[in-house]
């Protein structure tokens, strides 16, 4: 079903964007949690990371590039930054459409919870 991140990747709904290609969406989150704070999205709708196919093993690797080079562009990827995807109720998942949150631009706290 489609989310807000779909309507996002059509431009029915306006988003800071960052970086994008043919295959992946990078855009400001709305509520950012760290000085710099960017969704990585693969513009096909997949709802979580459970839904992923074979299919998607390059897709997966195109939004590893993405971040490295948003990154780079933002000016975090030497000091560093953080990677987080959530899935499903216990892992905080609010928008069912996959998507990788980049956080950076100062020394994040907490290793992983
Ligand atoms: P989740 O909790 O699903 O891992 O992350 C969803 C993220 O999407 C949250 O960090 C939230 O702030 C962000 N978000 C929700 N709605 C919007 C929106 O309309 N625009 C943008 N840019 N971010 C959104």
């Amino acid at each position: 079903m489609a989310t807000i991140f779909t309507k996002i990747i059509n431009r029915e709904i306006p988003a800071t964007i960052v970086f994008e290609n043919d295959k992946v969406l990078a855009f400001k989150d709305i509520n950012p949690q760290a000085p710099i704070h960017i969704l990585v999205v693969p513009k096909k709708e997949i709802p979580t990371i459970n839904d992923l196919k074979e299919e998607d093993r390059e897709l997966i690797g195109e939004i590893y590039l993405a971040i490295g080079k948003i990154a780079k562009d933002l000016g975090i990827a030497d000091q560093g930054y953080r990677v987080i995807s959530n899935c499903n109720e216990y892992g905080g998942q609010e928008v069912f459409h996959i998507h990788f949150h980049l956080l950076g631009g100062k020394k994040l706290e907490t290793k992983i919870v």
